[in-house]
């Protein structure tokens, strides 16, 4: 043992740190690399925010919801999925069984697009390595995409949630569950059209909820 550590050192001396196991715990990872998301200028939707918006919630979670971008409560408070659309998916999540405290919730971009525009591509391209990086040190067991542009950006499928719901797609080796954006729910004005929207979200989670059960 000792001669080891002595090898150890002296390759250190000689400036090979490579060797030992440098990486920080998950949640020093995530600290930094919130930081770093704090600073970032990679495109041009920092200009505008009030706050960058990095997501938030538990490591290792069971599941991880992604949206769009965040809004306006989000952008004033500096947190995810705390407005209208937020108060939704927090019924959401306590349907399935779960705090919000519990799941880790984030977007694709880290900051508000002036007037709750979609994200242009060039801006989703830029800001898509934070939630990478946030998906390798989280390891969530599902994802769960909420709506087409959440989806799309981190899938690479340009199709309606309609045509994608209830297939099964993956990140890397993680389930990955599209469903409706919460805000669906909420631009539909028709009692029975409300309801239809719910229910199918629940069957998307229901889906999520099995694919956590089976270890797929
Ligand atoms: N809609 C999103 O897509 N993300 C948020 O954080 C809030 C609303």
């Amino acid at each position: 043992m000792n001669g080891l550590r002595e090898l150890l050192k002296l390759y250190r001396d000689l400036g090979a740190e490579f060797l030992e196991n440098r990486r920080p715990n998950p949640a020093t990872a995530l600290q930094e690399l919130h930081q770093e998301i704090l600073r970032c200028r990679r495109c041009q939707l920092h200009e505008n925010k009030t706050h960058y918006v990095p997501g938030e919630g538990a490591l290792h979670p069971d599941f991880l919801f992604v949206g769009e971008g965040p809004g306006e409560t989000e952008d004033r408070f500096g947190r995810p999925f705390i407005g209208k659309a937020g108060q939704l998916l927090d019924k959401i999540i306590q349907k399935m069984g779960y705090r919000r405290e519990d799941v880790f919730i984030g977007n694709i971009v880290k900051c508000r697009p002036p007037n709750n525009r979609e994200p242009l591509p060039e801006e989703a391209a830029a800001c898509l390595p934070h939630l990478q990086r946030q998906i390798d040190i989280l390891a969530p067991r599902v994802i769960v995409c909420l709506g087409k542009v959440a989806f799309n950006h981190l899938v690479g499928i340009a199709s309606p949630i309609g045509r994608t719901r209830g297939r099964m797609f993956h990140y890397g080796a993680i389930p990955v569950v599209p469903t409706y954006h919460p805000s669906y729910i909420l631009h539909k004005k028709i009692k029975e059209e409300i309801s239809q929207a719910k229910w199918e979200i629940w069957e998307d989670m229901e889906k999520a909820l099995a694919l956590l059960k089976s270890g797929a």
